[in-house]
């Protein structure tokens, strides 16, 4: 069965344009456009139908449907031959019970879904591999595509180069200087990729990057174009598929430019429109409180998006002043009844300074997500039973300037409450017997916290782990 996929547009304008067209909005009214599927197709297929299939296909050898996003294929880019996939074997990630941590916070399930542990270290790739596969069947079929470009703020043009080295594709990747890592720097270079670093922020380059695309044979793969929404989407479904196709109660997501909010809540609702769930989690959106353009826009209802002049963050990578998937992640918060809160610089490094204690290797944008969902526990809005899943969107290890500065107290205006350092010792054993000996003990199980041990209890596995 091959079901059929198109894009349509969000404002509904009449019309099916093919997936493998080089469009990114409405010919006729502008709008951003969805991929829409034939549900009535993909009804014939029972919801425990669906279930059984991603279940046996998940995570297993058969290529290349181990892929979290292939294992997934009918729901997500039916259009696209196996032939033409390109794959690195993306999602299939860790669904980590965050237990002590979440027991600091008074939570007897709090989940951290880690989209980081992935080939170039951030969700990006989900979507990467469905635009770059289509781009690899549009060429293989004639298209005169000469490169994929991308502007970003790190991760997309190291998703973006990635894959398209692997499909021998031509890449261009547009940075705004000295605000990506080194490693988010180093990792395009490394593939090949043409880098222009321009003296601008990431709304800059991307108002850069949408007249390269209109240039022939430039193809765009910024947020805005849909088919990387189709791969994204499958955070959703795999994190119901690792609670055994339950719907946790939220859904915690740090939010930039928002194609990821949108993707999010097109994976809930499609598992809704098949039957597969019967009510939708409830979503937040995490932002960094110096660009917070979609949390202003909350607080007035929705009314509509005003850009703001984005301030630098530690949260790089959602330093977007102007997020171009505004229209999409506002009609997930009203259909998901969702909520979206901020976070300063401060509470984003402490927040991941406290969960890396309890084993995690935590990003800033993860930082963000974590203390917004300290803030919602506090105030009560997130309440113990809450089965809650937290999307850490990027590895901790592609932001090391973070992690070292935050331990040794060199992040201006921001406490080092966590932090901890090395100990400088001579190669003399009655020193390091003597350090060993008194630092070890009380170390750390429980840091400065405040904590209130009666909300602590104990708690046995979840069950369906
Ligand atoms: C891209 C990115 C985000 C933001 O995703 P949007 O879809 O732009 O909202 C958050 N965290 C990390 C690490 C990212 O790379
Ligand atoms: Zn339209």
């Amino acid at each position: 069965m091959t079901p059929r996929a198109w894009f349509r547009c969000i404002d509904g304008c009449p019309g099916e344009i093919p997936l493998t067209d080089v469009v990114y909005r409405c010919p006729s009214c502008g709008a951003l456009l969805e991929v829409a599927h034939d549900l009535d197709a993909l009804r014939q297929r029972s919801p425990s139908g669906w279930t059984r299939l991603f279940d046996e296909r998940y995570k297993r050898t058969t290529w290349p449907y181990g892929s979290g996003v292939w294992g997934k294929k009918e729901w997500v880019a039916p259009h696209v031959d196996d032939d033409n996939v390109v794959s690195l074997d993306e999602g299939g990630t860790n669904l980590f019970w965050a237990e002590r941590y979440g027991g600091q916070l008074g939570l007897d399930e709090l989940w951290v879904k880690q989209c980081g542990n992935s080939h170039t270290g951030s969700f990006k790739d989900l979507g990467m591999t469905v635009l770059v596969s289509t781009v690899k069947q549009m060429i293989a079929r004639g298209a005169p595509i000469r490169a994929v470009a991308c502007a970003s703020t790190g991760d997309t043009s190291a998703a973006v180069a990635a894959y398209c080295a692997v499909a021998g594709i031509p890449a261009v990747v547009i940075l705004p200087r000295d605000k990506v890592s080194t490693a988010q720097l180093v990792q395009p270079l490394a593939n090949g990729a043409l880098v222009l670093s321009l003296d601008t922020d990431f709304d800059g380059c991307m108002a850069m990057v949408k007249r390269l695309a209109d240039e022939p044979g430039i193809y765009l793969a910024n947020s805005m174009n849909s088919l990387r929404v189709e791969g994204q989407k499958t955070v959703s479904i795999e994190i119901v598929q690792q609670f055994d196709w339950e719907v946790p109660d939220w859904v915690i997501i740090p939010g930039g430019n928002l194609g990821n909010t949108g993707a999010l809540g097109a994976g809930f609702l499609m598992l809704h429109q098949l039957g597969v769930i019967d009510r939708l989690p409830r979503i937040v959106v995490a932002q960094a409180e110096r660009a917070n353009p979609l949390y202003r826009a909350f607080e007035r209802g929705l009314d509509h998006l005003e850009p703001v002049a984005a301030q630098s963050t530690l949260a790089t990578a959602i330093q977007i002043g102007n997020p171009v998937s505004y229209e999409k992640a506002a009609r997930v918060l009203r259909r998901f009844d969702g909520l979206v809160e901020q976070a300063s610089e401060d509470e984003l490094a402490q927040a991941a300074a406290r969960a890396d204690r309890t084993g995690l290797f935590t990003d800033p944008h993860t930082g963000v997500a974590l203390a917004v969902l300290e803030k919602l526990v506090a105030r009560g809005t997130i309440g113990r039973r809450d089965r809650t899943v937290v999307v850490s969107t990027a590895n901790g290890l592609k932001f090391p300037e973070f992690k070292i500065r935050y331990h040794e107290g060199a992040l201006i205006g921001i406490g080092d409450r966590y932090a901890n350092r090395p100990v400088l010792l001579p190669a003399d054993y009655d020193a390091v017997r003597d350090a060993a000996l008194s630092g070890v003990d009380g170390r750390d199980l429980a840091p400065r916290m405040h904590t209130d041990p009666s909300t602590v209890r104990e708690v046995g596995a979840p069950r369906g782990r």
